[in-house]
């Protein structure tokens, strides 16, 4: 099921590692909710699924997940939308209540990582999801990408691959290749 693709990676400099995402900002469309970076993502990745393509009115949704005490938010509360995954899951969805940017998901539990909506950074252009999931369902035109990057059909049979993949990716400055898709 999985599909493995090798990539080459051009890195800028030395602004790799983890130093480069403390202190950085992000909030909401209206800028009535406003959030800080206090440590590097656990992981960052792509998601193509429907539900991800319908929240994001887009192609695919950007996933920075977050240790919750990682994340510090200032300005209005957000609204919370519930619904729950595939596995029925409950699943939380913070937005603004102004203008409706969708800014993260989380689970019940006051420990749950948050998935914060990486375009939702002040400056996002630096973002490289480490893999996509989902790419069965992905959108035609996106195909260069996912034959680029590689990825999961669906999910992965183990959420440690995608905190794996990025602390690896995290661990080397001068990477020249990553392999999405893990060992086999
Ligand atoms: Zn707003
Ligand atoms: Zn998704």
């Amino acid at each position: 099921m999985r599909e493995k693709a090798g990539r080459t990676m051009s890195v800028e400099g030395s602004k790799n590692g983890s130093s480069r995402w403390i202190d950085r900002q992000g909030g909401c469309q209206c800028g009535a909710i406003r959030y800080r970076l206090k440590r590097a993502p656990l992981t960052l990745y792509a998601c193509h699924c429907r539900s991800c393509q319908k929240q994001s009115s887009s192609a695919f949704g950007i996933s920075m997940r977050m240790e919750r005490l990682a994340v510090e938010f200032s300005g209005a509360m957000p609204r919370i939308w519930r619904t729950s995954g595939d596995s029925g899951t409950p699943k939380l969805c913070a937005f603004c209540a102004e203008c409706g940017t969708r800014l993260y998901h989380t689970g019940e539990k006051p420990d749950d990582p948050l998935t914060i909506k990486g375009g939702s950074l002040d400056d996002a252009s630096d973002l490289e999801p480490i893999c996509h999931l989902w790419m069965k369902r992905s959108q035609r035109w996106t195909k260069p990408l996912l034959d680029r990057d590689g990825g999961f059909e669906s999910e992965p049979e183990n959420d440690e691959i995608l905190l794996r993949l990025w602390q690896e990716k995290m661990d080397s400055d001068s990477v020249s290749h990553s392999d999405c898709a893990g060992e086999e």
